[in-house]
Order: structure tokens, then sequence, then C-alpha cells
């Protein structure tokens, strides 16, 4: 069905431009969520260096054992300082952390509201609790409405939603989200992993963007896309519901600690952004930019504001010989079709980093016009 995924081989560092094994050279990436080009950052690699050596290459433990050591906690209180919540916990990825969070914390008692676009983590974490499961229709006010009155009668309803969601780049809508919330008395919970480092003034994500801090009860992120790129994944929150899943979350008892250098990555990632709001914005300005040229030449890109650019084309085939003769430019996309977006809403999606250059914009502009034209996209 043309369906079947593979995978290029990269033969350099992440960045904007690529090296790919086999020889294409000078490549321009625009396909990975390395949204503030962190992940070679020489301060971000030489933390890496200094915490492997320092802490050794990894803990051959899980957390409550013995692989607990003092750069786990002080990244914990550090990611817990960024988004201004009491506390926070580490996974070995966002995907284990949103396995972990909805058993630990919901009973067949309770009720779990889902986005129907929610990201496969988040839907396959629902499917491992027990609570009764309502799933409303994609950023619909009504149907979350209807479905929260509907789930009344449990003890307890949480509200699981994407803030950024990563196929259409679209954003969740988190103030009416959480009127509604407050209304039938519920908690929100959001997963920021397109958010969190550089959506809002101060790049702590869509509850910043949106004024909604104090009102999202929960975050997941991740470590492995804008925050350094290396891997793990945290759930910050208040204190007691951390302590709770340090008792019972599943992925963080039974898998091992994540290794020192990932752990020195992340912080230092960190650190740059507490210092200075510089990066974000920087990618902002590069967004806009592209988003108004392509829009200009004709194209349909969904979202807004959001670096996640997708590429409206509709047929499945088109996005994907589109995005064959984008690399034979020099520029390295990705088409996506169905199963992963609905049929007949194929698209190419493209990615902004800080760390490209507006002249990597107007190339991948200039090369999405010439290869439109040629396939009778425009
Ligand atoms: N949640 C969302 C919205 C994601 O896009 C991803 C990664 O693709 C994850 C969770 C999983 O994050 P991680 O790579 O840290 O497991």
């Amino acid at each position: 069905a043309g369906t079947w995924k593979s995978e290029r081989v990269i033969a350099s560092r992440q960045g904007p431009h690529l090296l790919l094994a086999g020889g294409g050279a000078g490549i321009i990436n625009f396909c990975a969520n390395n949204y503030l080009g962190l992940s070679s950052h020489p301060e971000v690699i030489r933390a890496a260096v200094e915490a492997l050596e320092k802490f050794g290459a990894g803990l051959s433990s899980v957390r409550f054992i013995c692989g607990t050591q003092s750069i786990h906690k002080d990244l914990e209180e550090k990611i817990a300082r960024f988004h201004q919540r009491e506390d926070a916990i580490l996974y070995a990825s966002c995907f284990d952390a949103n396995a972990g969070i909805f058993e630990a914390l919901l009973t067949p008692e309770d009720a779990v509201l889902s986005d129907e676009l929610n990201h496969a983590s988040i839907i396959d974490g629902i499917r491992l609790c027990k609570a009764n499961k309502y799933r409303y229709k994609h950023m619909d006010m009504q149907d979350l409405e209807a479905k929260l009155k509907e789930a009344q009668k449990h003890r307890l309803r949480l509200v699981a939603t994407d803030g950024a969601f990563s196929m259409d780049g679209d954003i969740a809508p988190l103030r009416e989200i959480c009127q509604l919330a407050q209304k039938y008395d519920a908690l929100v919970f959001i997963d920021e992993c397109h958010a969190t480092g550089f959506l809002g003034p101060n790049g702590r994500g869509t509850d910043e963007l949106l004024g909604v801090m104090d009102k999202v009860t929960i975050i997941n992120s991740t470590l492995g896309k804008a925050l350094g790129g290396a891997a793990g994944g945290y759930t910050t929150g208040p204190k007691p519901l951390i302590d709770l899943l340090r008792q019972r979350s599943r992925p963080y008892l039974f898998s091992n600690s994540l290794p020192p250098a990932v752990v020195g990555c992340a912080s230092k990632a960190l650190d740059l952004l507490m210092e200075s709001n510089a990066i974000a914005q920087s990618m902002a300005a590069k967004t806009q930019r592209f988003r108004s040229k392509m829009t200009a030449a004709g194209f349909t890109i969904s979202g807004k504001d959001h670096p996640i650019c997708p590429v409206m084309l509709g047929d499945a085939r088109l996005a994907s010989v589109m995005a064959e003769d984008m690399l034979n430019r020099g520029i390295y996309v990705i088409g996506f079709s169905y199963p992963v977006v609905p049929k007949g809403k194929a698209r190419i999606r493209v990615q902004i980093s800080a760390v490209h250059s507006d002249e990597d914009i107007d190339r991948c502009v200039e090369a999405f016009t010439e290869v439109g034209r040629k396939h009778g996209a425009l």
C-alpha cells in the first residue's frame, strides 16, 4: 500500500545540515524535532562529556534500588523550576511517562477524557488504566463539555491533551479546556513534547503561551526534542502526585535510570533556556518567515505560529514523490499519509529550527515551488 517505512541513514551529527550515509552531503534538514538546535550545541555536548566522566556510563539499576545520583535530583529540581511546578520525576522517555501516569493515578471509579488525535503514547497509557474512557472530537469544546457532563458520575475526571499536535502543528485551546475543567471539576493533563522550550514568551510551553500555567495540573514532556534531543521524559506537577508516581508508576519502578550523559545534556539545555529567551525567539522568527513565504507561493500550511509546518497536499503519492524530489534538490523533508494522518490529508511536514539560516529557509521555499509546479501541486 506504499506505507512501508524505511530509515535514511545519517553519517553526521543531528543539525540543520547533514551528511547522509552513502554520500549525500550538505543536505538541509527540515524533519528533526531539534527545534532549538541544541542537539549538537557545543555546551550541551561538553556537559554530556563531563557528566559521563564524573558519573560514569550508567547506573545498572532502577532509581529506587541504587540508581539515583545527585545529577538526577538536580535535573528534577531544575525541570520543576522551569515549569514553575512543585516537583518532577524523570523517565527513560516521554513514552514511558505517558505509559506510567494514568494507571498510577486513576482507578475504575475515575474517568479520563482524551482528545481523539492525542499521541500514541497517551492512547497506550490510557489503555493500561482501568478508568472510564471518553474520547472527544479533536479540539471540539462542545463535545468535551458533553463528555464532561456524562462523566460527572465518576469520582475524579482527568482531561488529557497534547499541548501542540505533532501532525498538524495546531495548539490545544487550553484556556477553554481549563475553563471547562473548572466548571466540571476536572484535572488537566498536557503532553508538551512539541512545546517545551519554545512556545510562550519564555519557552515554558503551551500553558505559558495561553496564560494558564496555574490551571494545568500535570505536564508530561520529553528531553528528546527541543531540550538537547538525547532522550528521556518527565512528569512535573504537584508534589503528592510525583511522590505517588515514584511509588507506583511501572515504567519508573521497573526500568533503568537515565544515563548521566543524557542527564548532563538536558540539564545544560535547561540552563541555556533559563538564561535567555533569545534562542526560542529566533526560532519563532524563522517559523514566521517560512510560513509567510510558503503561503505567498500558493501552498496551504496547516496550524498557526508553530515550527511544525505541514504542507497540505491531499494525495499520498504526491506527498511521497514530492518529498523524494525535494531530497534530489538537497532538502530533507518527509511525506506523511494514511494511516499516520487521515485519508485524503497527505502532507509533507516541515520542521523549523532556530539554527536554520534565512538562506536555508529560502532555499527550502524555492525547492518547494519548483517541485510543486513540476508535480501540479501549485
Ligand atoms: N508525546 C508526543 C506528543 C510525542 O510527539 C512523542 C514523540 O514522538 C512522545 C510523546 C514520546 O516522546 P519520547 O521520544 O521522549 O518517548
